[in-house]
């Protein structure tokens, strides 16, 4: 479905959607709308520029998905980067009897949901994928691979605080889908609600040391799940994580900052939102991202671009004549989906290339065909190429 054997993998932000979008007929939607609506895109794009989602499709639309949670400022984070999956065992048994089997919610994956908010209890998290294990399989929910998320059975405060911070994510991830809540935005209605509270000394001064008291009480409910314990501690280190966060406001910052803050700071969507459009803080952006110009990474040739070249080992020109598009264009295609191009002419006869297969196929060591071949032993992607070729299995 994805075009080739370990395309489409990642649970949380997929690859090969252009090739997924061609083969299923784009009766799921085309790759805009795939990766936008049902992928953790979706999340992320709520809190990005435009162009950052733009970007993020044209990746999960190609090949490589590689350089994506750094740019989405995933990585950086300090949360952690590889999106449990999550489930809730009533949904499953709703799903189960109405659908005839349990399938994961998008909106239990996004980051901080640790809540049903349609049955009110705690979602349950998947040993499986995020850590590595059985991440090339294809897998439901079953009960018996989930485990609860928290570190002791959440109390009382916990639950409620978890459930309230869950109905908030869901519904500005689904506002954010047509307006992106953007930073300038924020920094302005946290200030106002800063000052409101007596939080601002003389001109803009932020008293830093109650905001990060106030803000450590209110995190102390929600240090039983993981996914909150890189939190600072004290108040020393809050007031350094916030400080940061309020007086440079840069694009890569891990919506999940956001979030908790806009909980701590007005307790619902509802409010926030009222304290946004008072200040008149949302972007002037009328136009919804559903309906953001088509790019080039749709074009269905892209796909036969990357086919070419990754699997037949074709160089960008020749695949580009195959293909019956201008060099230069393929080759910032091929830089979009991450394709390193290589600057040393690979050309091998027919014969030599043959002979290498034959041995590999006889189970002779990689790099010794290698350098009889007369190819550098760094280049590994040939090699892997002819064992492909050959259909041989490679563990690594
Ligand atoms: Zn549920």
């Amino acid at each position: 479905m994805f075009g080739s054997a370990r395309a489409g993998v990642h649970h949380d932000l997929p690859n090969s959607l252009g090739a997924f979008a061609q083969r299923t007929n784009a009766l799921l939607g085309e790759v805009d709308s795939i990766a936008r609506e049902r992928t953790l895109l979706n999340f992320y794009a709520a809190f990005a520029p435009p162009d950052e989602t733009a970007n993020a499709v044209a990746c999960m639309s190609g090949a490589s998905v590689a350089h994506l949670k750094l740019r989405l400022g995933i990585l950086t984070s300090r949360f952690r980067a590889n999106h449990p999956l999550k489930a809730c065992p009533q949904c499953m048994e709703q799903d189960l009897r109405e659908t005839g089997w349990a399938y994961w919610h998008l909106k239990h994956q996004f980051p901080g949901v640790w809540m049903c908010t349609a049955h009110q209890q705690p979602l349950l998290q998947s040993a499986l994928k995020a850590n590595g294990v059985e991440r090339f399989q294809w897998l439901l929910p079953r009960l018996n691979d989930l485990h609860s998320a928290s570190t002791k059975y959440p109390e009382a405060a916990s639950c409620s605080v978890l459930l309230s911070l869950a109905v908030l994510i869901e519904h500005l991830v689904q506002s954010g889908a047509f307006e992106p809540l953007l930073l300038r935005g924020l920094h302005e209605v946290y200030r106002e609600e800063f000052r409101a509270r007596g939080w601002v000394a003389g001109a803009a001064s932020l008293r830093t040391g109650q905001i990060a008291a106030a803000f450590l009480s209110y995190c102390e409910p929600l240090r039983c799940i993981p996914e909150f314990a890189s939190l600072a501690q004290d108040e020393e280190g809050m007031a350094t994580q916030l400080g940061r966060l309020l007086r440079h406001p840069r694009s890569g910052t891990h919506p999940l900052r956001h979030l908790l803050l806009i909980h701590w700071l007005f307790g619902t969507a509802q409010r926030f939102e009222l304290a946004m459009k008072s200040k008149g803080a949302y972007t002037q952006s009328t136009v919804p991202n559903t309906v953001l110009p088509r790019f080039a990474a749709i074009d269905p040739r892209m796909d036969h671009l990357h086919r070419l070249i990754q699997e037949e080992g074709q160089s960008v020109r020749k695949a580009a004549s195959l293909v019956g598009v201008d060099p230069q264009p393929a080759l910032i295609w091929a830089a979009k989906a991450g394709i390193e191009i290589s600057r040393r002419p690979q050309k091998l006869s027919t014969n030599v290339r043959a002979r290498a297969i034959r041995e590999l196929r006889k189970g002779a060591d990689k790099e010794q065909v290698a350098s009889r071949a007369g190819v550098a032993n760094s280049d590994g992607r040939l090699v892997r190429l002819w064992l492909k070729r050959a259909r041989i299995r490679c563990i690594d």
